[in-house]
């Protein structure tokens, strides 16, 4: 069994998450403490017990602890069953993170698995959608699956109500290495709203053109229907031969447009300025598939706390280091060992 302190390093979800992951593909069990210790609200909230859920059924697990507010969890792991499954975060919980719980395991099983997730598919503090279809799993199918994934209805906090679909074809992951992001394809900046005035997008998209020289045509509003409001998103997209980065801004009540706007373009432009493979955030989510693939390497930006904390709880599980460098222009390389 192993035991971890839920409060150490980012002290957030994604401990539990990839714990559960790296749990089912090695048959380890583990008990976490002071579950999401740093977070404002610690504990367990409804898409981690989602999340946990949907470990325990994919993986015939056993859970202690597992409800809204608890701070101690066990967790047994099982056989894992491929198959079809449907999971609805009953709040706007993010379904990305759901994905993030269960995938791993589903892509290492021995037949293919098709998912339904409902809940939130642009969360904050989430990855959405576009991020996981296009940034995340691309690079997930070099590996060797081949994992795809449809929306079918946009989820916005606090409402929800959204709904991705996933078909998963299993394969061993295969070493890879990332290390070259390659030429520029294109680039967009789409701000999407749904039962909100057309004005909030509106004012992203201006902000966006006076802090990013992109060309005119990259730019664009895209209205949702109604009843999946409301909400917005500023979703900044830069597509290299290799690898897609998506930034995406939030809106939010309290925060404008113009702000939600100016901190979206300044991370791409940091992106941008670099000549890394990943960014902060498909750093932190490579780090699992990389280490169960057993090698590999990619450059990324300065690693965040979710990266070195991912790399804690995978060397606890499976022995395997993730080592970061920095080279002389700025950029990090992960090697994974
Ligand atoms: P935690 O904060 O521990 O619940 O983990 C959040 C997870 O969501 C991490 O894996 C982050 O990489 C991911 N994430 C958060 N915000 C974004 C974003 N804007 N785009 C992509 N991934 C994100």
């Amino acid at each position: 069994m192993i035991i971890i302190d839920g409060s150490e390093g980012e002290g957030g979800g994604q401990v539990v998450r990839n714990a559960c992951a790296l749990s089912l593909v090695t048959g380890t069990p583990f008990r976490i403490s002071n579950v999401r210790g740093k977070r404002s609200k610690p504990g367990l909230m409804r898409q981690h017990v989602t999340a946990v859920e949907a470990a325990c059924a994919i993986g015939g697990a056993e859970c202690d602890g597992l409800a809204v507010g608890s701070s101690d969890l066990a967790f047994r792991p099982g056989t894992v069953v491929p198959g079809e499954y449907r999971f609805a975060v009953g709040t706007a919980g993010s379904t990305g993170l759901v994905l993030q719980t269960i995938l791993m395991p589903l892509i290492l099983a021995d037949a293919p698995s098709r998912l339904v997730l409902e809940g939130g598919t642009h969360n904050m503090m989430a990855p959405p959608f576009d991020f996981i279809a296009r940034t995340f799993l691309p690079v997930i199918n070099r590996m060797g699956p081949r994992v795809e994934a449809r929306l079918t209805r946009h989820g916005f906090y606090p409402r929800g109500g959204g709904r991705i679909e996933v078909d998963i074809m299993p394969a061993p992951l295969r070493p890879i290495e990332c290390v070259e992001r390659g030429a520029l394809l294109s680039r967009s900046a789409l701000a999407m709203f749904a039962g909100l005035p057309f004005e909030v997008a509106d004012r992203e998209i201006v902000t966006a053109k006076t802090l990013l020289d992109w060309p005119e045509e990259a730019f664009a509003v895209r209205q949702l229907p109604e009843e999946q409001g409301p909400g917005n998103i500023l979703l900044l997209e830069a597509a290299y031969e290799h690898v897609t980065e998506i930034v995406s801004g939030f809106g939010q009540l309290g925060v404008s447009a113009e702000q939600v706007a100016k901190r979206a373009a300044a991370r791409m432009s940091g992106y941008e300025a670099s000549d890394a493979f990943a960014g902060p955030y498909l750093a932190d989510q490579l780090l699992l598939p990389f280490a169960l693939a057993g090698g590999g390497a990619f450059t990324t930006v300065k690693p965040s706390q979710h990266s070195l904390t991912a790399a804690d709880i995978i060397a606890r599980f499976l022995g395997r280091q993730c080592v970061f460098e920095q080279s002389a222009s700025g950029t990090h390389r992960v090697d994974i060992r």
